[in-house]
């Protein structure tokens, strides 16, 4: 890929060798999927798939970072305190886009906001969101029950693939006891027209 806009400060084997020094082989990997993913929904979906490419493959750009680096960056930048009371797999998103500015300088909203909703998505999400949400969930690395049905549903309607996916979030993390994420619910209860 050749990126053409000047959406960021680097050439496209610049950016992937910035994603791939902070991240371990597997993880890194699964950002490149994410990455090819993203362009082929975008394709699918009249996006741009430049802009679909550079937040796919950094969506989990934070993702090894560890818990003291995530709490100095909430308290330092006075975010919400309640996303205290959560962990790596809240944090990775909503408060990995701070790194990709700080350390990136990449400031493109649009992008970092794709970044941040990618693991709990939003009320209301934008095309972009939507394709880094749903690349993120059914990349050809993932196998998991369901997910040739998430694949089925998510290449016929993008949005319906955001509701089925948050809907099976949900009973997973119920299913397992594990604590919910208000936004997780709200995103479920957004998308209900998706049904
Ligand atoms: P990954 O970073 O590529 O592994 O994928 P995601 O960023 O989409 O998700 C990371 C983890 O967050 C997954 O294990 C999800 O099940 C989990 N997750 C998503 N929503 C919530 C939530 O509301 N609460 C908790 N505790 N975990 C969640
Ligand atoms: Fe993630
Ligand atoms: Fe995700
Ligand atoms: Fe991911």
């Amino acid at each position: 890929i050749d990126y053409q806009e000047n959406l960021i400060p680097y050439t496209h084997d610049q950016l992937v060798a910035k994603v791939q020094e902070k991240l371990d082989d597997k993880r890194f990997q699964h950002c490149l999927r994410v990455e090819k993913q993203a362009i082929e929904l975008a394709n699918e979906n009249q996006y741009d798939p430049e802009k679909a490419a550079i937040a796919g493959l950094l969506h989990d750009y934070a993702k090894q970072r560890s818990d003291h680096d995530f709490i100095k960056v909430i308290n330092d930048k006075q975010m919400n305190p309640d996303l205290l009371d959560y962990g790596n797999a809240i944090w990775h998103g909503v408060v990995g886009a701070e790194f990709i500015k700080d350390e990136l300088h990449i400031f493109d909203e649009e992008i970092l906001n794709a970044v941040r909703r990618h693991t709990v998505g939003a009320p209301y999400m934008t095309q972009l969101d939507q394709i880094v949400y749903m690349a993120d969930y059914i990349e050809p690395g993932r196998d998991f029950p369901g997910v040739e049905k998430a694949r089925e549903i998510t290449h016929a309607s993008l949005k319906k693939g955001v509701f089925f996916q948050t809907q099976q979030t949900l009973s997973y993390l119920v299913e397992n006891a594990r604590p919910i994420y208000p936004g997780t619910i709200a995103t479920y209860n957004a998308w209900q027209s998706e049904n």
